[in-house]
């Protein structure tokens, strides 16, 4: 199908996926979210349009987004009468962003199974930069209308807007350079004045720095760290108590800009209470993140399967099409089996949060490990299958996938601190109960019943490393559903 960027393809007559409508073509995504969604109800028309502009316009967006000269960088704004460094974003990345923003929170009311299949469907574009955002945005949001006050509450309207002139999204500022994996180790330190408090610290890793902030920071004279709201201008439009230091060069997410931050005494609102800071990170914010990162990491080898096939289906060697080679052939199976398992694990996952059910608790965790780390492998398994094109720029957005894959795994929690979460829910009786009635006829039902029993006797190192198995195993039972 021909598009704008065509003339970027390096092989005459090669259209590869550009254009193409990612719900139409993705017949087993469609069985798993059409079985959830009411069919014939506005959802489904609604994805078919969202398929389309994310293999059409969205997709053109991120491509030129991408371009040499266009990614963000660090620049100054005037903010209330004095310029202080600011991210600049090129037209491009602002319009997808506008675009993303439109079809998730445009429509009040989306389940969470129609969310999540817009956000599988929109990393069909390969494009951690600009979904990232939008994920930290809706955790944002979930805590505030759970736990806000009322005047916290007055900023959901902007954070749920479409419109460029007034919306806002959430950043969530919580890793430091001592370590991200250990929150309880924050060295930025709260302390009240009147009804708010002021933070002095460095924040390390601050992807998407707009303009409302949720942030951690350790209580003044105590061991607990709370979670804190902080927006970027105070009432009177000054800027609050702040410096961006530095913008990051990171190899992956480009599009988006990821800096490190130095609070100077800067304005926040506590949300919840202060000791419950690092319990409403995981259960309110990192849940919801985690998730969306196991559904772009699903989107990403959704991408790389299609651009595989693609290419097989039209590359000839030999005189033949490749596909019909016995080893191409056997790699695309498996390349297809796996996802399938990461798409029947992912619903299996969001089913499960929907629900409020017990084995949600281990569920997410080990979907965002297993997913994650899955993807960058059927990413690369789909580069060496288009071979040499398989790393131009120009000609796919594979290299794009790979670099934003690798930070899948690694933001929101690395593998070892993941599946210490997972397997700590696994250990209490009702999640471990409600997780095994999945599937009791598995064979990994009885491994994971006896491997928990087994970890009483374990030690805090035997049970890093063996976690990681029992995760492994866990997420299988989760794919063989
Ligand atoms: C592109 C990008 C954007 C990011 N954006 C943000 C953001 O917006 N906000 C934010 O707060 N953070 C952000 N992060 C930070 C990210 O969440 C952290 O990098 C991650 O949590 C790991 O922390 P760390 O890098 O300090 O590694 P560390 O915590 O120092 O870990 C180093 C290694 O030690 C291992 N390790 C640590 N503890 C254990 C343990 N108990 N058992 C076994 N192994 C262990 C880890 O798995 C890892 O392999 C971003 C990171 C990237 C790459």
């Amino acid at each position: 199908m021909a598009t704008e960027t065509d003339e970027n393809a390096v092989l005459p007559g090669y259209a590869g996926t550009r254009g193409l409508n990612f719900w139409e073509a993705d017949a087993d995504l469609r069985d798993e979210a059409e079985a959830r969604l009411s069919c014939g109800g506005p959802s489904i028309p609604a994805l078919r349009e969202f398929g389309g502009l994310v293999g059409g316009r969205l997709g053109g967006l991120i491509e030129a987004a991408h371009k040499t000269g266009k990614l963000p960088r660090l620049g100054t704004a005037e903010l209330g009468g004095a310029r202080v460094p600011a991210i600049e974003y090129c037209p491009e990345q602002l319009e997808a962003r506008r675009l993303l923003a439109r079809a998730m929170y445009g429509r009040p009311g989306l389940s969470l199974h129609e969310r999540m299949t817009l956000a599988v469907l929109s990393n069909y574009a390969g494009e951690g930069g600009i979904t990232c955002p939008l994920a930290m945005t809706e955790g944002l949001i979930g805590l505030l209308e759970t736990r806000g006050t009322p005047a916290q509450k007055a900023w959901l309207p902007k954070l749920r807007s479409d419109d460029p002139d007034w919306a806002l999204t959430g950043g969530q500022f919580v890793t430091e350079r001592q370590g991200g994996s250990n929150v309880s180790a924050n060295e930025t330190v709260a302390v009240p004045d009147g009804d708010a408090w002021r933070l002095t610290g460095t924040k390390w890793f601050c992807s998407n720095p707009g303009e409302l902030w949720v942030t951690t920071a350790k209580v003044e004279g105590t061991p607990h760290v709370g979670l804190f709201l902080v927006a970027r201008r105070l009432a009177d439009g000054r800027p609050n108590g702040h410096r961006i230091l530095r913008k990051k060069e990171i190899g992956g997410t480009r599009g988006k800009a990821t800096v490190e931050v130095e609070y100077e005494g800067a304005r926040a609102e506590l949300i919840g209470r202060a000791r419950e800071g690092l319990v409403l990170l995981v259960d309110e914010i990192l849940s919801v993140s985690r998730l969306h990162v196991a559904g772009a990491a699903l989107g990403f080898a959704s991408r790389a399967l299609l651009e595989a096939e693609t290419f097989a289906a039209w590359r000839v060697a030999y005189g033949r099409a490749i596909k019909d080679m016995p080893s191409v052939a056997a790699r695309l199976k498996r390349m297809r089996l796996t996802r399938r398992g990461m798409l029947r694990a992912f619903y299996a996952g969001v089913d499960a949060v929907a629900a409020g059910a017990p084995e949600a608790e281990a569920l997410v965790p080990l979907l965002k490990v297993e997913v994650s780390k899955r993807a960058t492998f059927l990413i690369r398994e789909a580069q060496l299958l288009v071979g040499g094109h398989g790393i131009l720029d120009d000609f796919s957005p594979l290299n794009r996938l790979a670099d934003d894959a690798i930070v899948n795994e690694i933001w929101e929690g690395t593998h070892p601190i993941l599946c210490g979460h997972a397997a700590k829910a696994l250990r209490r009786p009702r999640v471990l109960d409600a997780f095994l009635k999945l599937r009791r006829a598995s064979p990994y039902a009885g491994e994971i019943r006896a491997r928990i029993e087994a970890s009483r006797r374990w030690s805090d190192d035997e049970k890093n490393l063996k976690d990681e198995d029992l995760v492994g195993q866990a997420y299988e039972l989760a794919a063989e559903l």
